[in-house]
């Protein structure tokens, strides 16, 4: 028999509560993240009606299909290009971009970094869990060094992407990590990203127990959270170079790069362009009211 849902949680407002119980694992760190995200819509004071969610395919690619609010899921490290589109015909809505590091920095890398050279008007979550969770557990762009997975049974050869180095270098003008253990400190961050403009990146190091804990050595949700507890180091405007994820060094998480002024996103440049040769027939309806709403706590 169907298990019933009634509304049971504060924020059941902006689920598809008729959808859950939701695919992720028992220990996932999505569900917390999820709502990390919402506290922070709310935190900004945002109105639901003026978001819209696009992810590509994924674990944390499910994440709009739970959402009670305009929501697309798209094609394999697409995400980015369908939001950078819808941004482009609604730059009146907040465009927010919620899915995985395979699906963004791996398949979809070099979208992410002409994204951010761009500036595009996006705020993207992007969950990483360091391994293609969904499809079994494989290598992926992020996998830290000499870390086992299907894939590299024997070690993960590779050096990983360190994400707030690759945006910030690529141009983004906001970019934060947190981990699925540092929820409070996260919602703030979507909520002071939210009253930004230009191309916004937020890393949550998320657990994934069931296809990347238990080949490392942490086989319980609780392991990968106490691995962030006791290897996280807050430290807001780090160097992005020094947020590289390296075993046996501890992990910078905070904000690294806010910047406020002189801030020209693309869409902007693109709305001025059409108003240089259509004159005031044409309304540009940029998002108003910009602002942030608190300082992250320490
Ligand atoms: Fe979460 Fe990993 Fe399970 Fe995917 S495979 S739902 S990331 S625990």
């Amino acid at each position: 028999m169907p298990m019933e849902f009634v509304d049971h949680h504060i924020r059941d407002k902006y689920l598809k509560v008729d959808r859950l119980p939701h695919i992720w694992c028992p220990g996932c760190g999505i569900g917390s993240i999820l709502n990390a995200f919402l506290l922070g819509m709310e935190k900004a004071e945002v109105d639901p009606d003026q978001v819209i969610v696009v992810s590509g395919i994924g674990c944390t690619g499910r994440v709009p299909g739970y959402l009670n609010m305009d929501t697309f899921h798209t094609t394999h490290g697409r995400a980015i290009p369908f939001a950078v589109g819808l941004k482009l015909a609604r730059p009146d809505m907040h465009v927010v971009v919620f899915s995985g590091d395979g699906d963004l920095v791996t398949i979809g890398g070099n979208h992410f970094i002409h994204a951010a050279r761009r500036n595009n008007d996006l705020l993207v979550i992007l969950v990483n869990n360091f391994n293609y969770g969904m499809t079994g557990g494989q290598v992926g762009a992020t996998t830290p060094t000499g870390a086992i997975t299907t894939t590299t049974p024997y070690g993960n050869l590779e050096r990983p992407f360190n994400i707030p180095y690759l945006a910030a270098a690529a141009g983004a003008v906001y970019v934060a990590r947190w981990t699925s253990l540092h929820v409070r400190r996260l919602a703030w961050s979507i909520a002071e990203a939210f009253h930004r403009k230009g191309f916004r990146v937020i890393e949550v190091l998320s657990q994934c127990p069931t296809t990347f804990g238990r080949r490392n050595k942490m086989p319980e949700g609780i392991d990968m959270l106490r691995w962030y507890r006791d290897n996280c180091v807050i430290q807001h405007y780090a160097d992005p170079k020094d947020a590289e994820i390296v075993p046996g060094r501890k992990i910078i998480i905070g904000k690294f790069i806010d910047i406020t002024d002189g801030v020209e996103t693309f869409e902007e440049k693109a709305w001025n362009l059409v108003r240089k040769f259509l004159g005031d027939r044409i309304e540009i309806p940029f998002r108003k009211g910009l602002r942030c709403p608190k300082e992250i706590p320490g």
